[in-house]
């Protein structure tokens, strides 16, 4: 059990060697009421909430400099850090972090308010406002792309930010803050507070002086942040959570060739699996089920299982014993109900600390079994078959999540039909993807709740409108 003494510092383990990256003091409840009284008064004070939008857009984009300068520093980070493969980390998450503080830096004074059609004698305007002190509390999949999603438009829009990057990955969101200083952010705009979730992220969302907060993590933890911003200030809080995503095939997916087979390949194994969109349930037609289980087998077999820090690895380790011990868990309680277990296994020579499982699929799972039901978090998908186009989507709406979905098909009707069918913040037509920056992203059902990231709507998380009425006597 973790005393409290214990949570006064914060350990960061290298999930691939197990040797420490860091040792980090833990905020506790007093460092974050202390964090947020100075962003209150840096808030108040003008410095950056009131400093012209395109002088803190300059600001902005001098940061997204100096990542491209720091960018393989910042990819090592999060790779040693989350035990992601670098090459994810150099073509993934650095440029896509950079390129979110640079969109919304240039975004900043394009955020318009709108006149109201009142009578000739009043004017009706809407306004948007920084909201004062926030908070961003993140995961660890995504550390330094995640926190990113968050900084650019919670600092374009005037905000001072307190982040709580997750346990097992500070070190970027800390490197971040250096760069933000560097790039000439005031004092107090943005404070990275290390710490655990219990301790550090409850004080956040229980904290009367933030005033709303923007969460990424587990379903569970968010619903525990929404009932502390209830029981205390009703801070605006947003969710984004896990997801169970579908990738259904129709007949006809096969036209696609090798690119189906990439595209389910990311979908299911980036960031061994442990990706909130990651397509984790296949519902495939059934008159192309063989061939693609076939085709896909070979294909995840030939994926590089081994160290994170070689360029060459697509899989590296799950992030700790415990994700091995849920991933493994379910695939066996799967089997033994009489699933079919379709692995290549690992191969020998793996770094002997890092909890490595090989890309796993799942065929003929009871009905309610956790492989079909629960997000493992891990790089295992199921695999179901469906007859017509009314059971795929019926199949892709049987679970409490509405993260993303992705469909495969030629038939640009029953595209439509199972793009609008199908229950999920973001569908992705002939490929993997969760759009781009300029395309909000935001989970429906158990995913998601109060909010978007990325493009203008993110803009929504982080300013309150304001009606100011004006009439003429
Ligand atoms: P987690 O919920 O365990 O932790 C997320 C963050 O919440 C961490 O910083 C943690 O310290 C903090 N936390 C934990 N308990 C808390 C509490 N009681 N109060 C306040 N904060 C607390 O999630 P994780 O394991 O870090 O991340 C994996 C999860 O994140 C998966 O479910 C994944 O699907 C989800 N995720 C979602 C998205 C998305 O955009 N929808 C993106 C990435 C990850």
């Amino acid at each position: 059990m973790t005393t409290v003494e214990s949570r006064s510092v914060l350990r960061v383990p290298n999930p691939t060697t197990g040797e420490l990256n860091a040792t980090l003091p833990a905020a506790t409840a007093e460092d974050v009421a202390k964090a947020a009284e100075q962003a209150r008064q840096v808030f108040d004070s003008g410095v950056w909430s009131r400093l012209p939008v395109r002088e803190r857009s300059a600001v902005l984009l001098r940061l997204a400099g100096l990542m491209e300068r720091d960018a393989e520093l910042l990819a090592r980070l999060d790779s040693e850090d989350a035990g992601k493969p670098i090459s994810e980390c150099r073509t993934g998450d650095v440029p896509g972090a950079i390129e979110s503080i640079r969109w919304f830096a240039e975004a900043a004074d394009k955020v318009f308010g709108r006149v109201a059609p009142t009578g000739s004698d009043s004017l009706g305007l809407t306004i948007r406002e920084p909201i004062g002190v926030v908070a961003a509390i993140l995961p660890w999949n995504y550390p330094l792309a995640m926190t990113a999603w968050k900084v650019g438009p919670a600092l374009a829009a005037g905000n001072s930010l307190l982040v709580k990057p997750a346990e097992a990955t500070p070190r970027s969101a800390l490197h971040l803050a250096g760069l933000a200083a560097e790039a000439g952010l005031p004092d107090g705009v943005l404070t990275v507070l290390p710490g655990y979730g219990p301790v550090t992220g409850t004080a956040l969302a229980r904290s009367p002086l933030v005033g709303a907060l923007s969460f990424t993590g587990s379903t569970a933890t968010g619903r525990r942040i929404l009932k502390d911003a209830a029981e205390t200030n009703f801070k605006r809080v947003s969710l984004e959570m896990g997801g169970k995503s579908p990738q259904v095939l129709m007949a006809d997916a096969l036209a696609y060739g090798d690119d189906l087979i990439d595209g389910m390949i990311e979908a299911a194994f980036l960031t061994m699996g442990q990706n909130c969109t990651a397509g984790s349930r296949i519902l495939v037609h059934r008159s192309i089920a063989d061939d693609v289980l076939a085709r896909f087998t070979v294909a995840a077999r030939e994926l590089v299982i081994g160290d994170p820090a070689d360029p060459r690895t697509h899989i590296g380790p799950l992030i700790d014993r415990a994700a091995f011990d849920r991933v493994a868990g379910a695939v066996e309680a799967a089997r033994a109900d009489g699933a079919h277990i379709h692995t290549a296994g690992l191969p020998d020579g793996l770094p002997p600390r890092g909890a490595y499982y090989p890309p796993t699929v799942v065929t003929h799972a009871p009905e309610d079994s956790d492989v079909l039901t629960k997000e493992l978090f891990g790089p295992v998908v199921t695999l179901q078959t469906f007859a017509s186009e009314t059971e795929a989507i019926a199949l892709a709406n049987a679970t409490a999540y509405g993260l993303a979905a992705s469909v495969w098909t030629r038939d640009l009707d029953a595209a439509l039909r199972l793009a609008r069918g199908i229950q999920a913040g973001v569908v992705s037509v002939n490929s993997y993807s969760e759009g781009d920056i300029t395309t909000p992203f935001g989970g429906w059902k158990e995913s998601g709740f109060g909010g978007a990231e990325k493009s203008t709507n993110a803009f929504e998380q982080w300013t309150r409108v304001k009606t100011i009425w004006i009439r003429s006597r």
